[in-house]
């Protein structure tokens, strides 16, 4: 016994190359789990694999697009060659978007969901049938603090996100007893690409510097300041303890923002 919470185990994070993905890689390989670092850009995924190789750590770089059917079936088949069984799933690839309602496309409403919440689907039906096969596994979908409430023009992504939660709260219920548990973690905004385009968004649109867009962001949102991705791993990781018997929870973690 190494001491270390998942010694051994068998991890996939989806979205893995950069922001919160790279940071639940980084927390699950510091607690001995065996990692693969997924997402479509193949620069990122290498370099964070070969971080946590540079660690001591086993680790691999596997390319996938959540989207995609096939791409998921070929992570699936890849990743078990690489660990021979996945025990825990991170769904964390993601996207986010905002506009007002009239000038959402459909496209852009099939973008939000084809990413948050098919991608989360595929990977789970991927991956949760042999957990409970082998009584353990953990599956933790990232969601979002708009999964749990309405938020001003981000009718798309807040939609996607609210059925990431349902699937997580219907998928924990069917594999209650098999040692599967399935959760949600439910960020605010996180200090990452992705919120740095946000605020260069918000920054063009308004015509103002960054940290005047960060302080609009903050301040409609209610969070003292961006949440931290090594925060929103934390719980990550703490949902994928052995110990952990929590399922079908959506957990907030958000600087000081409540859900209404
Ligand atoms: P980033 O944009 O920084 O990273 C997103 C990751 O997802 C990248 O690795 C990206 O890699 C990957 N990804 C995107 N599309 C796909 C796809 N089709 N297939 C596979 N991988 C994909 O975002 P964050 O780290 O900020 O976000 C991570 C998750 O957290 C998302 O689900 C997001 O919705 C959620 N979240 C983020 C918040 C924030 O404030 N940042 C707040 C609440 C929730 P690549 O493009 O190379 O595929």
């Amino acid at each position: 016994m190494t001491g270390l919470s998942l010694a051994g185990r068998g991890a996939v994070v989806t979205g893995g190359g950069r922001g919160i993905g790279a940071a639940v890689a980084r927390a699950l390989s510091a607690e001995g789990a065996r990692v693969v670092v997924s997402a479509r850009t193949k620069k990122e995924i290498e370099g964070v694999a070969a971080e946590l190789r540079g660690r001591g750590a086993e680790a691999w770089a596997l390319q996938c697009d959540v989207t995609d059917e096939a791409s998921v079936a070929r992570l699936g088949r890849e990743a078990r060659g690489a660990l021979g069984h996945v025990e825990i799933l991170i769904n964390n690839a993601g996207d986010s978007a905002s506009a007002p309602l009239r000038k959402i496309a459909l496209r852009d409403w099939e973008r939000m969901f084809a990413v948050n919440a098919t991608g989360t689907f595929l990977c789970t039906r991927e991956f949760a049938p042999e957990m409970a096969e082998r009584r353990w596994g953990r599956i933790v979908n990232v969601a979002s603090i708009v999964g749990l409430e309405g938020a001003k023009y981000v009718a798309h992504y807040s939609a996607a996100k609210h059925a990431v939660l349902g699937f997580t709260r219907s998928v924990a219920l069917e594999f209650e007893g098999t040692g599967v548990t399935v959760n949600a973690v439910c960020p605010g905004y996180v200090d990452t690409p992705m919120t740095d385009r946000t605020l260069a968004n918000i920054g063009a649109r308004a015509g103002v510097p960054r940290a005047e867009a960060l302080a609009l962001v903050l301040g409609t949102s209610g969070q003292d300041r961006l949440t931290t991705a090594e925060e929103v791993a934390a719980l990550v990781v703490e949902l994928c303890r052995e110990e952990s018997g929590r399922t079908g929870e959506a957990l907030l973690v958000s600087s000081g923002a409540r859900a209404r």
